[in-house]
């Protein structure tokens, strides 16, 4: 069993899908690893890293040449693929509803697309869940980026020349990148409050001392929904979300903005009606943004000022802690690969629950209900 990893093309993409880590823990499978030179220098990992691991580190094409498994951050187009073997598995992230073409591609190659972002949220997975493990980092990174940007201080500090007030953050969306959005804007001393849809959050924002701010009037989701993800809401509770946000979004200094509904562009969740009753030198985070974005204005990348407030949004937030994102998304791909070892067989072998849900593409077709069902 060959696995190769390449070095990522995207632009941007600082990230890797193995760390000297993982490559020892699949040599200790009996697989042999091939990273192609410099794959790991965004996450200042040195080719002699990998090497020291035990990896082959091979210029260009040579490094996928009779690669059974190619790993990868985000999926390489085809061309990069060629000299894999017929049939290999391409274990990365796809963004398949947005990427219709790519996946074609792949199908038509005859690769089998594993995407890890369509990894089932069940307790055996949660291991191998790349978007909670890249999510958490962002949450974070958002929160120090804002920091950095606002022009005053988180902390309450109490000084000769006076009292500097905490800051006050708001977090809209309490998934694993909000919930770390919370903790990180609390140990940096500011006054937290947050807002979701589902109202199983309310819970989980109160146990990390910060607080709730729910529309009481209509109805949210109950319980987890489908895998815990959010759905769209209806224009009643869209309606009552606006005005309860707009009340409370004027008395902000922080606002981290990190809704996300699979498959569909991000909900609109700030206006700019609304960021004109922010006090000027305000700071808009909005993690959604390479999605269509949460907030009025935002763009990837840039810092845009609209009435004195500064909003600013990675497209790619993960890749600012390359190091950490890359360890984390390493061992998401370990974890899954190894949980299917078969010894025997000296390869993985997927069970349905897992393999149907993440594979895209095989023998020579588009395979996945979420994708042909459209
Ligand atoms: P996500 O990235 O899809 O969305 C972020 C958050 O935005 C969600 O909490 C969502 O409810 C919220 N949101 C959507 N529309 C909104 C709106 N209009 N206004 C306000 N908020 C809105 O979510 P996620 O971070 O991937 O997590 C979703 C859930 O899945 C969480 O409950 C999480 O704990 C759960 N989860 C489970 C597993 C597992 O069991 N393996 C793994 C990861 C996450």
């Amino acid at each position: 069993m060959r696995i190769a990893v390449l070095k990522e093309r995207a632009a941007g993409e600082s990230r890797v899908a193995m760390t000297p880590e993982t490559v020892k823990k699949f040599i200790a499978l009996g697989a042999t690893v091939a990273v192609e030179e410099g794959a790991g220098a965004g996450a200042s990992i040195p080719d002699e890293a990998f090497s020291e691991a035990g990896a082959e580190v091979l210029a260009g094409k040579k490094a996928v040449a009779g690669a059974d498994i190619v790993l990868g951050v985000q999926a390489p187009e085809v061309a990069a693929l060629s000299g894999a073997k017929d049939g290999a598995w391409v274990a990365a992230t796809f963004d398949p509803f947005r990427n219709g073409e790519l996946v074609e591609a792949y199908a038509k190659a005859g690769f089998e697309a594993l995407s890890m972002e369509f990894m089932p949220r069940i307790t055996r997975a949660q291991s191998m869940d790349v978007l909670s493990s890249q999510s958490n980092l962002a949450g974070y990174k958002a929160v120090i980026a804002s920091a950095d940007e606002y022009g005053r201080a988180f902390p309450m500090m109490m000084t000769a020349a006076g009292t500097v007030q905490a800051a006050k953050c708001f977090v809209m969306g309490v998934g694993v990148a909000g919930l770390q959005a919370i903790a990180t804007a609390k140990r940096l001393g500011a006054q937290v409050s947050a807002t979701d849809v589902r109202s199983a959050t309310k819970e989980q924002i109160m146990s990390l001392g910060a607080k709730p701010v729910f529309v009481e009037s209509v109805e949210g989701i109950e319980g987890e929904g489908s895998g815990g993800y959010a759905t769209e809401m209806s224009e009643e509770y869209q309606k009552a979300q606006a005005e309860l946000v707009s009340s409370h979004i004027a008395k902000q200094d922080i606002v981290i903005t990190t809704a996300l509904i699979p498959g569909r562009p991000a909900p609109r969740l700030i206006s700019d009606a609304q960021i004109a009753t922010m006090k000027p030198g305000s700071v808009i985070f909005d993690l959604a943004v390479a999605r269509g974005g949460n907030v009025e204005g935002s763009k990837p990348d840039e810092t845009v000022v609209k009435h004195g407030v500064k909003i600013i949004g990675f497209s790619n937030t993960s890749a600012h802690l390359a190091a950490d994102a890359s360890a984390l998304f390493a061992r998401n791909l370990y974890n899954f690969l190894s949980a299917f070892w078969d010894q025997d067989a000296g390869k993985p072998v997927l069970d349905e629950e897992i393999g149907d849900a993440v594979r895209l593409t095989q023998g020579g077709k588009v395979v996945n209900e979420r994708l042909t069902a459209q």
